[in-house]
């Protein structure tokens, strides 16, 4: 991508179409000319960080909008650079033209991602932080938002900084040897790198761990849901997700075998997976779809399966045994408002009793799931939980490699020369730098910022 950082950069921030108002975000060097030419600003002085009100004035004079726009000198604002927000009506229509204008003097049409990429690149944030702006705009849930929020006040920037800094003192310490190749590491400092390198290792185990919940808040708690038809599958679904359905929004563009519905539970996202094609005992046509059903379950964080109360235990499959465990499946009796007690059904998974038909025992099916998908979180304070992405934990797998590389070296019988451990340390210093983006890769940086939105 061919970024030209001395571009004054403009592009919509809301999404495109009708509403009260639209807001167009300009960034560059720019900015005070185009303010003062655009509201016909006679004095030199510019309003600075002020809401003012004006017409806005095309290049051919014409007024195009009634609007507020604010003037935010750099480097202290969200790029770093001078910035110019303009919040016209919303008409779509008016956008347009205001954009072309834009354009017409100069500007060019914003890159996803660049205003952040622009923030990054000037040090205002680092790059968790610029990652967490992602997070945060595509949150969908309560835990997920709180997750993204930690980030982007940079807590994971600090705890990565404090285990650098423990690298670091590591490194001095067998530095001071390496120009004395007749010499040996004294035992006693041997055992304080020791002892460095092994908290850093548990810091970044203990990061690693986070991935998986950091999958589940981005992706949602996999949950299939099982059950022969009729069971009251979906009537169960309506009743338990009922208004919250609505605020989840359908990913566009995806196309799967099955009917995959993301929803929020309580605080949580799930990922509901239907399985239609899990019945009971299968004919040959099954067949595949069974399989299909067998990989969804593989991967499932949560297993629903509904049965009806009032019916015997439906046999399954024999191959799902494996994948319906007391710790990842919930057998939920449905239709309970037509017995008048819990049956007794011989099966050790955990057994929730509910009616999708008065509501009864939904609270405690709810309350569940919510359970099954807290027990992902890391055992952390909760200022401290964080949820480490798939670019993070593959620069910390990296990282471990080499600290483990420095520790092995470092306790084995001679010991590794100290030029070797310590090119282990260094690399182990780099891994974990690249997290915050202490690194010149443009490519990656490319990668990251394209999945951004436009105007962000
Ligand atoms: P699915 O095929 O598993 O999705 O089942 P449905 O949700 O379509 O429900 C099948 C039938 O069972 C419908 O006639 C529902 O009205 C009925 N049903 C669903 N849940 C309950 C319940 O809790 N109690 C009673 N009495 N009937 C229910």
């Amino acid at each position: 991508m061919d970024f030209s950082a001395t571009d004054t950069i403009a592009a919509l921030a809301t999404p495109t179409g009708t509403s009260a108002l639209a807001l167009v975000r300009v960034s560059g060097l720019a900015c005070r000319d185009l303010a003062k030419e655009i509201f016909r600003r006679e004095s030199p002085a510019l309003p600075e960080r002020r809401a003012m009100h004006g017409l806005y004035h095309g290049v051919d004079g014409r007024v195009l909008d009634d609007l507020v726009w604010t003037f935010f000198p750099g480097p202290k604002t969200s790029t770093g650079e001078d910035v110019l927000e303009l919040t016209p009506h919303g008409n779509p229509l008016i956008v347009q033209l205001i954009l072309a204008d834009l354009f017409a003097r100069g500007c060019r049409a914003a890159e996803p991602g660049e205003f952040t990429r622009r923030a990054f690149l000037a040090g205002r944030i680092e790059l968790t932080q610029a990652e967490a702006v992602m997070d945060l705009i595509h949150a969908r849930s309560e835990r997920a938002l709180a997750a993204a929020q930690r980030q982007l006040q940079g807590a994971l920037g600090r705890h990565l900084e404090g285990l650098i800094e423990r690298v670091l003192e590591a490194l001095a310490r067998i530095e001071a040897y390496i120009d004395f190749p007749d010499e040996d590491l004294p035992p006693e400092d041997r055992g304080q790198v020791v002892d460095r390198i092994a908290d850093v290792l548990r810091g970044t185990n203990r990061l690693l761990a986070t991935h998986r919940y950091g999958d589940l808040l981005r992706e949602g708690l996999k949950t299939v849901l099982l059950g022969v038809p009729n069971v009251g599958k979906s009537s169960l679904l309506n009743a338990l997700v009922g208004r919250e359905r609505a605020l989840v929004s359908a990913e566009p563009g995806t196309t799967r075998d099955f009917l995959e519905e993301p929803m929020q539970i309580g605080p949580h996202l799930l990922r509901l997976i239907d399985t239609a094609g899990l019945n009971s005992t299968p004919g040959e046509i099954e067949r595949l779809g069974i399989e299909k059903s067998l990989e969804r379950l593989a991967e499932a964080d949560l297993v629903l399966w509904v049965v009806d109360c009032t019916q015997p235990l439906p046999e399954l499959p024999a191959e799902t045994a494996p994948y319906l465990r007391p710790d990842n499946t919930l057998l939920v009796l449905n239709k309970a408002d037509l017995l008048p007690a819990p049956p007794l059904l011989g099966s050790l998974l955990p057994q929730v009793y509910v009616s999708a038909r008065t509501g009864a025992g939904l609270e405690e099916l709810r309350a569940a799931i919510v359970a099954r998908a807290d027990s992902f979180a890391p055992a952390l304070a909760a200022e401290e939980q964080l949820a480490v992405n798939a670019r993070h934990a593959d620069a910390l797998r990296r990282a471990e490699a080499s600290l483990q590389a420095a520790l092995d070296g470092l306790r084995a019988a001679p010991p590794s020369p100290i030029e070797l451990v310590s090119a282990d340390l260094r690399a182990a210093m780099d891994a974990l730098g690249e997290i915050a983006g202490r690194i010149d890769n443009e490519r990656m940086l490319d990668s990251l910022f394209a999945t951004f939105c436009i105007g962000k």
